[in-house]
């Protein structure tokens, strides 16, 4: 009775994010209710494993105590405070402190937004400062992979390379290029890792030239594996390499970590682990693991310094209300805690008996492709794998695929062209990974049954 309201309720009142708003109202929204450790249950009773942490943001995963009551406590003591005006709150201050001892290099320098999108729109703004800040704001130009995704904003939507986000909404902005992803399973450059890099540093090099050379472009942004796009995963090597050329060309260098910070593929930082320092890095999801909104950007002590001697004793213009909110900063130093008490440990296990479970996933007549590292994987889906054929449309891969995964009881992210996401808790049992395991290999059985798929083989 309680769900069927909401349904009428949700059809009738919410707006959904990235959803076909009339595909919605005709499916109808399943609620919640609850989760614990890696489960969550929805209104009437069916318990799934979240292989997703949500939206890749649950790091820790449900009903953690210790940073129910960090938040509890904070609420209590101090709901809000601005940093506005000089003013400032202890949780704020001492995250920014652990962040910036944590982060690869000198990244000391942390602005605090409400998620991933906003952080990424406070590197655009940080960016054209420091340009404008150097007497080069000709440097107006920014560069990102195609398939990526930094966020939803107006600014953001433009920097992100998915056909969805740009369709009907009047970006990209003119100032917004992109140049080929190093996606390996469908490169024309083949999927041997040296030409892999060398064909992305000659596209970057190539775009730079296009763009009027070095001196008209401000920043190259990249997502240490691209998520949105399918869990694109660079060779070794990939990101250190673009980092040089962005170096050379004095263009700056920003890590987008919203999905890959905070232990989703191993260490702390995805960066860290491929020996590469941005000159921002921008984080969300897994640094409050989804307990309350809230986003960071990383500065290094250069972008730093160039700002702030460029504004002198002017005022850098650029805030948001609930910047530093104490309550969820209060969250973001329980839930380090938890990773470095043993969830980054928990995760680096777990994350190797996924990635080891979903390669036996290989032998599947559909599996094309299986990548991914640490709790963050793929499986590409095709009807042909030699030929590499994606799952044909009138098979609704996203939607058939999730709802078959929700039957056997498992949270999933199908995407539309055929690619299955995973990013669970890092707080998963072998028992939990191994459920995810069994989980798939049913709904890739189930699929290979589909009569559209049948039809397409
Ligand atoms: N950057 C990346 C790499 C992301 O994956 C996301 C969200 N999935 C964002 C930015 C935007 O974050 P948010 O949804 O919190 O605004």
């Amino acid at each position: 009775m309680l769900s069927n309201s909401l349904v009428e309720l949700d059809r009738a009142h919410l707006v959904h994010p990235v959803a076909s708003w009339r595909g919605h109202e005709a499916a109808g929204v399943r609620v919640i209710a609850s989760g614990d450790g890696a489960t969550v249950t929805d209104t009437s009773g069916h318990r799934l494993i979240d292989g997703f942490a949500g939206l890749w943001c649950v790091n820790a995963g449900y009903g953690q105590e210790s940073i129910v009551e960090a938040a509890t406590r904070q609420l209590r003591t101090l709901p809000y405070a601005t940093g506005y005006f000089g003013l400032g709150s202890e949780p704020a201050i001492r995250l920014a402190a652990r962040l910036a001892e944590a982060a690869p290099g000198d990244l000391d320098h942390v602005f605090f937004t409400l998620g991933g999108s906003d952080a990424v729109d406070s590197t655009v703004r940080f960016v054209r400062h420091y340009w404008h800040s150097r007497g080069k704001p000709e440097r107006d130009q920014f560069i990102t992979l195609e398939m990526g995704y930094h966020g939803s904003s107006t600014v953001g939507a433009g920097l992100t390379a998915l056909p969805a986000f740009h369709t009907g909404f009047g970006v990209p902005h003119d100032w917004q290029h992109r140049i080929p992803s190093h996606h390996a399973y469908r490169n024309p450059a083949g999927q041997d890792p040296a030409a892999i890099t060398a064909a992305s540093v000659a596209a970057l090099r190539a775009k730079v030239k296009a763009l009027g050379g070095p001196e008209r472009v401000a920043a190259f942004y990249v997502e240490p594996i691209q998520g949105s796009g399918g869990v694109l995963v660079p060779p070794p090597g990939w990101m250190a390499a673009m980092r040089a050329v962005c170096a050379e060309m004095e263009i700056l260098f920003i890590a987008d970590e919203v999905i890959t910070g905070f232990g989703r593929t191993g260490p702390l930082f995805a960066c860290a682990e491929e020996g590469v320092v941005p000159d921002m890095m921008t984080t969300a999801k897994g640094l409050t693991s989804g307990y309350a909104p809230m986003g960071a950007v990383f500065l290094s002590e250069h972008v730093y310094a160039t700002i702030a001697d460029g504004a002198g004793q002017g005022v850098v213009g650029h805030g948001l209300t609930y910047s530093g909110h104490p309550v969820s900063a209060a969250i973001g130093l329980a839930v380090l805690d938890l990773y470095e008490g043993g969830l980054l440990e928990n995760g680096r296990r777990a994350g190797a008996r996924l990635m080891a479970g979903l390669q036996a996933l290989a032998d599947h007549p559909l599996v094309g492709d299986v990548r991914g590292r640490g709790m963050l994987a793929a499986l590409e889906l095709v009807t042909d794998k030699a030929a590499k054929t994606p799952l044909p449309a009138a098979a609704q891969p996203a939607t058939r695929i999730f709802d078959r995964a929700w039957a056997q009881g498992l949270v999933l992210r199908a995407f539309p062209w055929g690619v299955i996401g995973f990013a669970p808790p890092l707080c998963c049992t072998e028992a939990e990974i191994d459920g995810i395991l069994a989980r798939t290999r049913a709904v890739l059985d189930e699929t290979l049954d589909d009569p559209d798929i049948r039809a397409a083989m």
